[in-house]
């Protein structure tokens, strides 16, 4: 799937940022990462994907790039979703080690030679930790927390806490997580799932410096569900389980009341046990088959084989054709 780019030599670290709708921070994150590019032993290029935004950000990104050559801008066709602009980032960057980072200035870019001192010392993955969640209002730290409680106990690859996509990836991890085929793409489940000797840093995650959270609950009830059925099977021996367990009760409730019956003769009460039983019933049934649904549904979308992302607009190759081989 790799393309051949004979414009510029590769670079020692690409940093990669999503960007959707950040026409407002996008200012103050180029300067923090010119400053923090001053301060780098290496060539590093800043890559970034814009996912879709209708606001300035492509032509703050564009005219910036006049600025900063380092700079380069992959256009989305489309608004694709945070984890489709990152797994198109990564399959675009060259670099020997690859950080990933968010555009709202929530991962401090001033940490990025702390992180490649530790890739340097031989680790394959960065971990960055949060010790602190400022800015983020309580029922987010508290959704967040049991959503992790909860898919780690039922997942097969347990996601480290408190980790966001911050990260360092050694050229090895990012070809690896390129190789995964799937379309519907759980990224941190993805990151766990490759594995790697893996280094973990702690900083204090900042608040975002403006703009909004490109999140609301919808999108991370469709995030979480994303991340238990990509990662397990095990719901659905739990719907197993649990409609054995309901079909058990049902029946022995049944059996007992014609015991009953032939026993003491047709007794008028049991109506309200009755529809309890059915309704209980039903709502397992249908538990059961929406679970069923979603894996279905999973792949269904797997079958199709959709690209995850499509480029509409690469800064790179519009350079190349502009200036052909210098
Ligand atoms: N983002 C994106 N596509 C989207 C939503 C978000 O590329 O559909 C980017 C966004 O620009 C930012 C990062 O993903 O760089 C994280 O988004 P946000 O800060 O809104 O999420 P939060 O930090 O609140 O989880
Ligand atoms: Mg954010």
């Amino acid at each position: 799937m790799k393309k051949q780019r004979s414009s510029s030599p590769e670079p020692m670290l690409s940093i990669v940022i999503p960007v959707h709708n950040e026409a407002e921070v996008l200012p103050a994150l180029l300067a923090r990462l010119w400053t923090t590019g001053q301060k780098l032993d290496g060539s590093f290029e800043l890559l970034f994907v814009d996912d879709g935004s209708r606001d300035d950000s492509v032509a703050i990104l564009m005219a910036a790039r006049q600025r900063q050559p380092e700079i380069r801008v992959l256009q989305l066709s489309r608004n694709f979703g945070k984890e489709a602009a990152v797994s198109a980032g990564l399959e675009h960057a060259r670099g020997e080690a690859v950080v990933l980072m968010d555009a709202d200035l929530q991962d401090p870019p001033e940490l990025i030679p702390d992180m490649l001192a530790e890739w340097r010392k031989g680790a394959d993955v960065v971990l960055m930790k949060r010790r602190s969640r400022a800015g983020e209002s309580w029922l987010k730290r508290i959704t967040a927390s049991l959503f992790y409680r909860l898919i780690n106990r039922i997942s097969d690859s347990p996601i480290p806490v408190d980790t966001g996509d911050f990260r360092l990836m050694s050229r090895r991890t990012v070809e690896a997580l390129n190789r995964l085929p799937e379309r519907n793409r759980y990224l941190k489940g993805m990151f766990a799932w490759v594995g790697m000797p893996t280094v973990t840093l702690e900083f204090d995650r900042d608040p975002r410096i403006a703009g909004s959270t490109k999140w609301n609950y919808l999108k991370l009830v469709h995030l979480a569900m994303e991340g238990i059925t990509s990662f397990s099977t095990r719901p659905l021996r739990l719907a197993l389980v649990l409609g054995l367990l309901a079909a058990g009760a049902g029946g022995t409730v049944g059996l007992w009341e014609v015991i009953r019956a032939l026993a003491f003769g047709i007794s008028t009460p049991g109506y309200a046990s009755l529809i309890a039983m059915i309704t209980f019933l039903s709502g397992v049934q249908l538990l059961c088959v929406g679970l069923l649904g979603e894996y279905i549904g999973r792949i269904y979308m797997e079958t199709k084989q959709r690209p995850v992302f499509i480029v509409a607009e690469d800064s790179q190759e519009t350079m190349t054709y502009i200036q052909p081989m210098l």
